[in-house]
């Protein structure tokens, strides 16, 4: 293969090959801009170099033919004594991976040839400056020297002078000093061959991708490990010739709002890495007007060239050369959230690109992050410790450590922020009544931040230098600092930073508008279009999970077409537990279905209101999911009591205590240790509860059918839970289709598909259920057989380090396994049925790349939680474009 480029053969869309900064050093370079010339050694020989720990067979000579173009077209020869080319050696991966690899300037220089270039430019202090930085990069990059052996010495020679305060003769000096440092530290003499210096830095190149940090860059990024990366050999501009030269950063708009204008720092008389290394003050890019009108045209004609031609914000590297401009580097540059919302609009108005294109110029999870509150700002605040940034968002609020607490202040009007160890189920109402949530352990998918996220609830969580005591109600930060119940802190869920007292907060305007408001500012009328076209270009429809009217309301607003999943455990809580505990204890016939009867209508109450808040659009219910014990008391809390009534009570049987233990509690503790179960989420719960406890079924079947028969227009879609053999659907279908007969209300019975058995028999399924709804969390549970609950803090971070895979499957789906069940269930499903209606309802339905995975297999809809459906709604419009 050819493993050698000349810009003039590249162009922008060969990044597999050439990396990024040499698919776009080509493309200038055909654009005609100012580039200097150069050429680029491939990534495939570097991938070759990695794996066979050589060069491969061919290279040496390709990079010789193409530096003799090289310098005969510069009419001078890599280090020539008299006249020497200069080149820089320079890396650049297909992503861009700032700062974690390696570049090398000024190539070519040795002790004869800084004297040739010193003549020839006119200029002694010019070259000894080229040779000490040539040396210093050289000596740390390739030869592996500590960088700061270089710099120290460096300073003690500057005292209090600026690095161009130094003379020539102290540069000369410098440079004895630093080819001291790598005789003593490499054990060898700076190579003064000029190809040796070219080869030995080509080689560092290749090797510094896998530099330690280099491997945690693209491991937090995502970035596979064997791309490897292409080498850039360009003929060296220097900025460090005088005060006639410099070398400047710019964007070709605002990074933080879109807007167009001049942007960027510029430096005289330095070179390279000087302008973001801080060594001497920059100034902002408008004064290069005055210091060189000529060439500050020419820059913002060609900013304004490659953005006509990227049609795209640009960043971009240059360097002036005794008044002349060159280019050294460009690419579509990052931006804030509410920047790329900005500017794709902006860009469609300039006529540079169309709707279609805008919609997939932003993402997901940036309109998630322009949709939380924020604070203002957080000098005057003491930090108290920083977690990790689970959920965003900024919340201020005084610290609670139960959730009745919880609760209680947040019914009486105050903002609270519930501080917990870490959550569980029994957090949940503390967790919808605070305005954020602190945990002291866990990482971003502990239970605290899953909900929180689902929630779009503000969410720090793993702060681990807390010490928190939920029982003295309070927690402890570095410094023995303590927070009492009642004080006031601020969480921020974009930073994991933690105060002390309020910080003020900010609503999202764009979280406004998908309640409502009208467009007022550019973000959100950029954010309104942007919306507008991608649900004019989605084939997903977009449904909430959503279990209250309140939640279902929102979820209405915010554009979801119908309730994907309405849990019916929630309304078995509070005081309904002590019903539930009635249909638990009962021994005989009757009295269970005295509990059912207890239950029914608080039942129909409930699903009144949520058909009523959906408005006709279709809700899928799913009949109660979660092993009984979670209804019951905590095992060893009963236990505890009714030991203590015991004692207590030994002489007078049957009197109540004051713990308030009685018969009922006896009964209970009795029930809760007959339910007991080693592994209850694989035990008695969703369809098989609905087989072996008479009635329960039927009893929601029918406040269902009651309630859509009070409210106009209902759509009820009744959804059995954990099903895996169609058997098991059969019989609690024929149930429900007979009592919705007797009620006359139609619903379609349908099934989750959460149990690899049930993706694995679908086609078989399918003939029982008229739709699926692929319960992605249980199905990705049980086919990893990893316990969603425990895994996370127990091993998930291990996994992640050591890449088993890049990013939690209870986050995204897996799509080699647990996707693979899913497709296959798509494909038998249809086959049986082909109306078969397809759904997704697990935490992965507002995850942006679940929704694309969704889109491919050809889902009908996903539904995630009410806050998360913009993104949703969003990413199925970016899907089907
Ligand atoms: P990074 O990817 O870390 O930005 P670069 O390869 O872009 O590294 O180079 C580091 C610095 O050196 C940049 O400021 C770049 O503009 C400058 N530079 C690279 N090659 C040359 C060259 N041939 N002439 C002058 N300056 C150069
Ligand atoms: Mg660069
Ligand atoms: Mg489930």
């Amino acid at each position: 293969p050819k493993y050698v480029y000349d810009f003039t053969e590249g162009n922008k869309d060969l990044k597999d090959l050439l990396g990024g900064k040499g698919a776009n050093l080509a493309e200038m370079t055909n654009l005609g801009l100012p580039v200097p010339p150069g050429f680029t050694i491939t990534a495939e020989a570097c991938r070759h170099y990695l794996r066979h720990g050589g060069t491969p067979d061919g290279l040496e000579e390709e990079i010789g033919e193409h530096l003799a173009v090289l310098e005969a077209r510069m009419g001078k020869r890599l280090g020539q004594a008299d006249d020497p080319l200069l080149v820089s050696v320079r890396s650049g991966a297909k992503f861009s991976m700032p700062g974690m690899m390696e570049t090398v300037l000024d190539i070519g220089l040795n002790d004869d040839s800084v004297l040739g270039l010193a003549k020839q430019s006119g200029n002694d202090r010019f070259a000894w400056d080229s040779y000490r930085r040539l040396i210093q990069m050289f000596g740390k990059t390739v030869l592996g020297i500590d960088g700061e052996l270089f710099e120290d010495a460096m300073d003690e020679l500057k005292g209090e002078r600026y690095d161009t305060d130094l003379d020539a003769p102290d540069l000369q000096r410098v440079v004895e000093t630093f080819k001291g440092i790598v005789r003593e530290r490499a054990g060898r003499d700076f190579p003064a061959d000029p190809r040796e210096q070219m080869d030995l830095a080509v080689r560092a190149v290749f090797d510094s991708w896998n530099a330690p940090r280099a491997i945690l860059y693209r491991r937090q990024e995502r970035i596979p490990a064997d791309l490897g990366t292409a080498v850039n050999i360009v003929a060296m501009v220097f900025g460090n010739m005088g005060p006639d030269s410099g070398t400047g950063v710019a964007f070709t708009r605002d990074p933080g709002s879109g807007r167009q204008g001049v942007y960027g720092d510029y430096l005289r008389n330095a070179q390279g890495e000087d302008v973001v290394a801080g060594i001497r003050n920059t100034v902002p890019l408008q004064e290069l007007e005055t210091i060189n009108p000529g060439a500050y045209r020419e820059l913002l004609d060609i900013m304004a060239t490659l953005e006509r031609h990227y049609r795209d914000l640009c960043d971009i590297e240059f360097t002036i050369e005794r008044g002349k401009l060159w280019m050294l580097q460009t690419r579509v540059g990052k931006r804030t959230a509410a920047a790329a919302f900005c500017m794709a609009t902006q860009l469609v108005d300039e006529g540079l690109i169309d709707m279609d294109e805008a919609v997939t110029r932003v993402t997901g999870d940036q309109l998630a992050q322009l949709m939380f509150p924020r604070f203002a700002a957080t000098a005057g605040n003491r930090r108290l410790t920083t977690g990790m940034n689970a959920s965003p968002g900024a919340a201020a609020g005084r610290a609670v450590f139960s959730s009745e607490r919880a609760v209680e202040l947040a019914t009486r009007g105050e903002a609270v922020i519930l501080v917990r160890r870490e959550t569980n189920p029994d957090d949940l109402a503390g967790m919808i009544a605070a305005h954020g949530v602190l945990t002291s352990r866990g990482g971003k998918t502990s239970h605290a931040a899953v909900v929180a996220r689902g929630m779009g609830k503000t969410c720090v969580c793993g702060a681990e230098e807390l010490e928190v005591d939920p029982h003295a109600r309070r927690f402890t930060a570095p410094g023995g600092v303590v927070v009492d119940e009642g004080d006031v802190i601020s969480i921020d869920g974009g930073t994991g930073a933690v105060y002390l007292g309020e910080v003020p907060v900010t609503a999202s305007p764009v979280a406004k508008y998908f309640e409502g408001e009208p467009a007022g500012d550019e973000l959100v009328r950029a954010v309104d279009r942007i919306m507008r076209h991608a649900d004019s270009a989605r084939r997903l429809a977009v449904r909430a999970n959503a279990d209250t009217p309140e939640d279902a309301d929102r979820a209405r607003r915010f554009g979801a077409q119908g309730i994907g999943l309405c849990r019916t455990e929630h309304m078995f809580l509070g005081e309904r537990r002590r019903l539930v505990e009635d249909l638990i204890l009962a021994t005989t016939p009757e009295a269970r279905q005295a509990a059912l009867d207890a239950l029914e209508p608080l039942q129909t109450g409930d699903f009144t209101g949520i058909f009523t808040a959906m408005r006709g659009l279709p809700v899928t219910i799913r009949l109660i999911d979660p092993p009984l014990h979670e209804f019951l008391p905590d095992l060893t809390d009963l236990a505890v009591k009714v030991a203590l009534a015991g004692d207590r009570a030994g002489d007078r049987p049957g009197v109540r205590t004051e713990d308030g233990a009685d018969e009922r509690d006896r009964r209970l503790l009795d029930a809760v240790k007959r339910l007991h179960e080693q592994n209850p989420m694989l035990g008695l719960r969703g369809v098989r509860l609905g087989l072996t406890i008479p009635g329960l079924f039927a009893m929601q079947v029918r406040a269902i059918a009651a309630a859509a028969r009070r409210v106009e227009g209902a759509r009820a879609e009744i959804m059995m839970p954990l099903v895996g053999a169609v058997q098991e659907l059969e019989i609690v279908r024929d149930e429900a289709e007979r009592i919705l007969a007797e009620a006359g209300v139609a619903a379609a019975i349908g099934t989750m598909i959460e149990v690899p058995r049930a993706a694995l028999t679908a086609g078989q399924i399918a003939e029982a259920a008229e739709f699926f709804s692929f319960g992605t969390n249980d199905l990705t549970q049980m086919t990893w057989g990893f316990s969603r609950d425990d895994v996370e803090s127990a091993f998930f971070g291990a996994y992640l380090d050591l890449g088993v895979f890049g990013v939690s499957p209870f986050e995204s789906i897996d799509r080699e396994g647990v996707g693979r069940l899913m497709r296959t269930a798509v494909e038998e499903g249809r086959r049986t049925r082909p109306g078969l209606k397809l759904g997704i309802c697990g935490e992965h339905g507002g995850d942006p790349d679940s929704v694309h995975f969704c889109h491919e297999i050809g889902l009908d809809y996903v539904s995630c939680s009410p806050f998360r459906i913009p993104v949703a709604r969003l990413e199925a419009g970016r899907a089907a474009l």
